[in-house]
């Protein structure tokens, strides 16, 4: 018996240095994302009432406080006014961002293309997009400082974009790029009508599609970093501020931790180097950073994931609410 128990012993600590060994392999890596969440209050705000919009906000923001993921909401003032008598409702939308602790940007006031109207008219829409934000930052003791391009359009050619930098610079904004992005703008209108519609099935797929499709991107951009620089600079997520991230950013905060992603803030993720690198981008196409860098270093990328086509048809078919 007592033998036994010894080769039992002895087997357990030979299973268990086993396991020990084994663990460095089972390191995954040290990687770091900043989130951000494009569209507040509401990227669908003009079909939202302004209770619905308080209701998926604070459930958003819940979701990431309980994380402690930090992130900064980018908005376009343009959806405060989206029905009269809701203002204050959409106002208060914005201030919980605030109350929580998360920071606000400028997306312009009406979601404008640099690609799609002259400098002048891109410039007025930058000032009149941050009469409230700017505002509402201060009263909590803030100050507004990233600007997000509406479609990552950045212009179609060199001066504009040029032009565009400059004047954000002289309003003291730092342009907030983008690495990052898995279209779930396109996933959220399919799924909030089969919320809607109550098709659970459909939802289901939604977010199975959504959580795939993610992490095909995810691979994608993570190759082409190492491919292009040497290393996996600390990345930055494009989001937006629709029910599928309210009632799922969980689903897609646990995905990413087990990548081996820590989440920072959008300072923390400028301080990379990466964001440094030479950018002559311009084109029709907004696009990511990554895919900036490529093509400024004459290596156009290849290879990216196609959107799930069962989603993308049914989203098709949906009625495009006003950006
Ligand atoms: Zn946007």
């Amino acid at each position: 018996m007592k033998f036994l128990l010894l080769s039992l012993c002895a087997l357990l600590t030979l299973s268990l240095s086993f396991e020990l060994m084994a663990m460095p392999t089972l390191t995954v890596a040290d990687r770091q994302i900043a989130i951000t969440i494009d569209d507040l209050p509401a990227a669908a705000s003009s079909a939202m009432t302004g209770a619905a919009i308080v209701q998926m906000t604070a459930k958003l923001l819940a979701a990431l406080q309980q994380e402690r993921v930090p992130a900064v909401g980018f908005v376009n003032e343009r959806k405060l006014y989206h029905k009269w008598g809701e203002v204050d409702e959409r106002i208060g939308a914005l201030n919980q961002w605030l109350d929580a602790g998360f920071e606000l940007g400028n997306h312009t006031f009406g979601h404008t293309s640099l690609n799609q109207v002259g400098l002048k008219e891109f410039e007025e829409s930058v000032i009149q997009g941050e009469t409230v934000t700017r505002l509402l930052m201060a009263q909590h003791g803030k100050k507004l400082r990233y600007f997000r391009h509406p479609y990552l359009d950045t212009g179609r050619d060199l001066q504009t974009r040029r032009e565009v930098e400059a004047f954000l610079v002289s309003r003291g904004f730092r342009i907030a790029p983008v690495t990052m992005d898995a279209w779930d703008w396109n996933f959220a209108g399919v799924y909030d009508d089969a919320k809607k519609r109550d098709d659970k099935a459909l939802q289901q797929e939604v977010v199975s599609n959504y959580l795939s499709y993610h992490t095909a991107v995810f691979d994608y951009f993570e190759k082409l970093s190492k491919d292009l620089l040497g290393y996996e600079p600390r990345q930055i997520l494009l989001l937006h501020a629709n029910n599928l991230e309210a009632d799922h950013i969980r689903e897609l905060i646990e995905l990413l931790r087990k990548r081996g992603y820590r989440f920072i803030t959008l300072e923390e993720a400028l301080s990379d180097g990466a964001y440094g690198l030479p950018d002559t981008y311009v084109g029709e196409e907004g696009r990511g950073w990554i895919e900036h860098w490529a093509i400024t270093m004459g290596r156009p990328p290849r290879g990216a994931p196609v959107f799930p086509e069962s989603i993308g048809d049914r989203a098709k078919l949906l009625p495009h609410p006003q950006p």
